[in-house]
């Protein structure tokens, strides 16, 4: 018989990332990593980073990085909130704005973590399909609710919903918080971001990372950007959880990193050329691909299956992903690497499919 204490566990079904393979040579386009790599002036501050900065613990406000992204957006520090990845920041926000006896909405194909957080946390949530074009309707986010979080682009389908959209859904839920989780907005077309509409709307969170666009997935960081009010109330919840969140290296490289917008841009400006490229590609192969804002495509192979393609590449050294899921098992989300890894992708996919 189980003992006792097991009715008194918080027994939970945990997220599952893509896979980090420890092979140098596979070409990994499974977790929308950058491989661009960051700015120079990051490379060159790790370089000479003393490690006596490590004796005392970090600034628990992380203040400079904290200033860094409020003055890049032109908001004050009191409106953003900074955490380790924007996983840590939406799960804060799970935490902090989720409370009601209501259910939290977002769509069914979408981020497989918002799920898993509201498990763990205990609220309760409902799913709401997509349109058959894959994308989320604003008008299926009108009915009572306990807040509504989506990303935009969405993912894994990579599918961007425009600005009046959003607005539409931000402005029909007063009563409620709405995040928009920009993890990808920065290869979408200029101007889709909301980040603004925090400024007219007292009950959005914008969320961002530095994980993609900054190809800086290794050193966790995310942020929020809200009004003062909700930023005190994520913060209220930090320092009650774990006050030093953010380490000194990633709030000293975070900071270089949003310094170098040059460099950055070139960066995203790159990825979206080799993305038009790759997608172009696809379609020639007779692929079906959805229109995509994001640093990945969200593709379906006319000949094989899904499932098939990446087993395949996978044995070759290619890894993508691939969920057995009603919807969307027939698709491929594949990150975009470098001209010359990409190009090998699209041999391979000739000379397989
Ligand atoms: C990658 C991703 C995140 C999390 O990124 P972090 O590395 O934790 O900053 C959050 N939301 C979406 C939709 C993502 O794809």
């Amino acid at each position: 018989m189980a003992a006792l204490w097991e009715q008194n566990i918080r027994k939970v079904v945990p997220y599952v990332a893509g896979e980090q393979p420890t092979d140098t040579n596979i070409i990994k386009l499974n977790t929308n990593e950058n491989p661009y790599g960051p700015s120079p002036k990051v490379q060159k501050l790790a370089d000479h980073m003393d490690s006596d900065i490590f004796k005392k613990y970090p600034d628990q406000t992380a203040g400079d990085l904290v200033r860094a992204i409020a003055d890049y957006h032109g908001f004050k520090p009191e409106e953003v909130f900074v955490g380790v990845g924007s996983d840590d920041v939406l799960a804060m926000c799970f935490m902090t704005f989720f409370n009601s006896d209501k259910p939290v909405l977002f769509p069914d194909i979408t981020y497989s973590f918002y799920p898993v957080w509201a498990e763990m946390l205990r609220i309760d949530y409902k799913t709401i399909p997509l349109d058959e074009n894959f994308c989320i309707r604003p008008e299926d986010y009108k009915e009572p609710n306990g807040g509504v979080i989506f990303p935009n682009p969405n993912a894994p389908t990579a599918v961007l919903m425009g600005r009046d959209k959003v607005e539409e859904i931000i402005s029909s839920n007063k009563d409620s918080i709405v995040i928009v989780d920009e993890a990808y907005i920065d290869f979408a077309e200029e101007g889709s971001s909301v980040i603004d509409l925090t400024r007219k709307y007292d009950n959005l969170i914008v969320v961002r990372t530095f994980s993609k666009s900054r190809s800086l997935a290794g050193l966790r960081i995310g942020y929020a950007v809200a009004n003062e009010k909700l930023i005190k109330y994520i913060n209220d919840v930090k320092y009650s959880y774990n006050s030093y969140t953010m380490n000194t290296p990633s709030i000293v490289l975070g900071t270089a990193s949003i310094e170098d917008d040059e460099y950055f841009k070139e960066k995203v400006e790159a990825i979206k050329k080799t993305r038009e490229w790759f997608t172009e590609e696809l379609k020639n192969l007779g692929f079906k691909v959805l229109p995509s804002s994001a640093n990945f495509v969200f593709a379906s192979p006319g000949t094989k299956t899904a499932e098939e393609v990446f087993e395949e590449a996978k044995k070759r050294g290619i890894y993508v992903r691939f969920w057995n899921k009603p919807v969307i098992k027939d698709f491929l989300r594949i990150t975009i690497g470098l001209d010359e890894e990409m190009k090998k992708v699209v041999d391979f996919l000739k000379e397989f499919c």
